[in-house]
């Protein structure tokens, strides 16, 4: 199974998990040509699209992707808001599990400043994945995790240097504090998860302004000893089971 980030921060976000016969696509904030090139026009393959929630970062492209056919699991929140309705489009509710293709997935709340989900995701390749972005923390504990794609989206410390100097306004902390995830809160959450089994860990939706992204790498690997990476366009990562 094959990671493939086609974006991954407040610009755009989708990633493509391909096991080469079949393809499942996480969020719709990439133009839709991009997809299509890294799945190499094979859109046939594509079994299905997560949409997390309704921002233009991660759902921009949802009714392109229900156009496509491809089926599309989102909140029912997402589809009013978006103005999508159709067959493609699965109204999902958290805790339930769907099946697209190969992929077995659940739903799981998320928590940030519009509803949200993160997904769990199995596939007999990868095993078990867990996605989470926009999400300010995790209050769920998974086992059996294989791999972690989860958001580290800013530091404290580098969000008050960013204020200090007139890159961002004090009040973005007061929002972020209630929309995303904090380097500590993310490594606390990895720290106390058992991560046996996990092979790799891929941190999504990195601040441009207020993250740090050789820090946060270094921070995650040092807390967890696993393979660390950060998520952005043009990474792939095997995320074959181990
Ligand atoms: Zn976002
Ligand atoms: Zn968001």
């Amino acid at each position: 199974m094959k990671l493939v980030v086609l974006g991954s921060s407040s610009s755009g976000n989708c990633y493509v998990l391909d096991a080469g016969d079949e393809a499942l696509i996480l969020e719709a904030g990439i133009r839709l040509n991009e997809v299509k090139k890294v799945l190499g026009f094979n859109i046939r393959k594509v079994v299905g699209c997560l949409i997390t929630h309704q921002h233009g970062d991660h759902a921009k492209y949802i009714k392109g992707m229900v156009e496509m056919g491809f089926t599309t699991l989102a909140l029912p929140e997402v589809w009013t808001a978006k103005e999508v309705w159709g067959s493609r489009s699965v109204a999902i509710a958290p805790g339930k599990g769907y099946k697209l293709g190969n992929f077995k997935i659940i739903p799981f709340p998320a928590f940030h400043d519009v509803p949200c989900v993160g997904y769990m995701i199995n596939h007999p390749q990868s095993g078990n994945i867990m996605f989470l972005t926009d999400s300010y923390v995790c209050e769920y504990k998974f086992r059996n995790l294989n791999h972690v794609l989860i958001e580290c989206n800013y530091a404290d410390n580098a969000l008050y240097q960013a204020i200090r100097e007139g890159r961002t306004l004090p009040s973005q902390r007061e929002r972020l504090l209630t929309s995303h995830m904090e380097l500590e809160t993310c490594k606390e959450y990895l720290k106390s998860s058992d991560l046996s089994q996990v092979k790799n860990i891929v941190l999504l939706h990195l601040s441009k302004d207020n993250g740090d992204e050789p820090l946060f790498v270094s921070e995650i690997e040092r807390a967890t000893g696993k393979e660390v990476y950060a998520g952005k366009r043009g990474l792939t990562v095997n995320l074959d089971r181990i």
